[in-house]
């Protein structure tokens, strides 16, 4: 979501109006449709499963136009498996109103992967369809599970028509080339279920998801969006874009008819509101607290920060973590010690595809992600925080755990601490200290790390 990020605070001043009062919710039935034929199972038997390893978000806002980006992905998809990728996030796939320059935020037709000539083009800014099935197909291969972005709050590039509830005329006749999904003014707000129009703040029409036919193209029939992107497009989980533009129950009943993986980007800072989005919708939520608890740490020079509240303290199995994406990059300075933070810590963590290809050194990010994966294992407990400097443990599950010693002065640093191991010899992983001290009887050892940056201690 980045098109509409202004209109995103009129339109969440506007939410108490805009969303349904619980008594209208519609209850729908709870189960994953076993009528569901999986065309491409075999390839997927392999797959690593989403969250024991590390999640790539594989573009960024204007990755090149010209319908070259699946190929550019699908070239990448073998070396990060190897270093210990679990799943690759692409972005909305489907044709938007912006056609061949469109991020795909701004949807048109949910059918459209690059084959319809509409909203000036055939291919989308990304490719083709057959290039997004091949590159599904190769990650497949590579043991990758592929979440799709999933935007539902809003449509774009609709004719325009008489809206007989409001008596105005707004964009909302969709007929999309591929026969899929026509929509009409009935099934955006306002219309016979909503009287409010949140439409008029954010300027696209905004679907109403209690809508019978809205409702059935989006995940309930058998060639609904969530069936047609899991058996013909072959995506493995979901990652559902503005949530705060409806409510929850939504995610909830395509996770439920579908099954997979499923994020979502609510934009909050509020870990109470991410806890209760994440409950209502029993997916996992980007964790937002984390992010603004590590800018005001890494950017703001207080390393205390990181004892506050965030969504993977609360349940690191419902926590997305990131130290970047394509609407927000405000970690700068300090970027590694931020992705020494979550690679580290509970959660899911998330690697920006720029910070990995372009700008952070690739050997270090992948040691960071070998330690994620082979190490950091286990519930955590903060030994050590000042301004300058955060040591924490993993505890171990199956393995010994790690400590992590994260600096942000411009000095070596060195500090006791008590680990769980009791006279064993330890070493950093990192390979930025070369220390290899053998704990005390009772778990006490001394350890170092560098300035400006972070060691990771666990058992030699
Ligand atoms: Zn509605
Ligand atoms: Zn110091």
């Amino acid at each position: 979501m980045r098109a509409i990020k202004l209109t995103q605070l009129l339109f969440g001043a506007t939410l108490v109006l805009a969303s349904c009062s619980k008594d209208e919710v519609n209850v729908v039935e709870s189960s994953i449709d076993e009528n569901i034929t999986v065309k491409n199972s075999t390839e997927r038997a392999n797959l690593k499963p989403i969250g024991s390893g590390v999640m790539m978000q594989a573009f960024y806002w204007d990755v090149p136009a010209g319908g070259t980006w699946w190929n550019t992905v699908k070239g990448k998809v073998q070396d990060w498996s190897d270093a210990g990728i679990d799943a690759i996030w692409l972005p909305p796939a489907s044709k938007a109103q912006n056609g061949s320059l469109s991020m795909g935020y701004d949807p048109f037709d949910y059918y459209d992967f690059g084959e319809f000539d509409q909203m000036g083009s055939v291919e989308t800014r990304f490719g083709s369809t057959t290039e997004l099935k091949q590159l599904i197909t190769s990650a497949h291969n590579n043991n990758l599970s592929v979440i799709a972005d999933i935007v539902l709050n809003h449509n774009s590039g609709g004719q325009k028509e008489l809206n007989t509830f409001t008596g105005v005329e707004y964009y909302t006749k969709f007929e999309p080339l591929s026969g899929k999904f026509a929509r009409t003014f009935d099934d955006f707000h306002a219309n016979s279920n909503h009287q409010s129009d949140p439409a008029v703040f954010g300027g696209f029409p905004d679907l109403c998801h209690h809508q019978p036919n809205v409702q059935d193209w989006l995940w309930k029939r058998s060639n609904s969006v969530a069936k047609y992107y899991k058996n013909e497009i072959g995506f493995d989980g979901w990652r559902f874009d503005f949530v705060k533009g409806f409510e929850p129950w939504v995610v909830k009943e395509w996770k439920n008819t579908v099954g997979g993986f499923t994020v979502g980007e609510l934009w909050d800072g509020n870990t109470d509101t991410l806890n209760w989005w994440a409950d209502q919708a029993q997916a996992s939520a980007f964790d937002f607290a984390c992010y603004y608890k590590m800018r005001d740490a890494f950017e703001g020079g207080d390393m205390t920060q990181l004892n506050g509240d965030m969504l993977w303290k609360r349940s690191g199995s419902k926590a997305v973590t990131f130290v970047a994406n394509h609407d927000t990059d405000i970690i700068i300075n300090n970027k590694m010690l931020a992705y020494a933070y979550i690679l580290t810590h509970e959660g899911y963590p998330t690697i920006f595809y720029r910070d990995y290809e372009e700008w952070l050194n690739k050997e270090r990010m992948n040691n960071l992600i070998w330690i994620h994966n082979n190490l950091a294992s286990g519930n955590t407990s903060i030994l050590y925080t000042d301004n300058n400097e955060y040591i924490a443990k993993r505890n171990g599950h199956n393995g010994p755990g790690l400590v992590v010693y994260i600096n942000n002065a411009d000095h070596w640093d060195e500090r006791w601490v008590q680990t769980n191991w009791n006279n064993t010899r330890i070493k950093d992983f990192t390979g930025h200290s070369t220390w290899e001290p053998v704990t005390q009887g009772n778990g006490w050892v001394k350890i170092q790390v560098p300035p400006k940056s972070y060691s990771v201690w666990s058992v030699k």
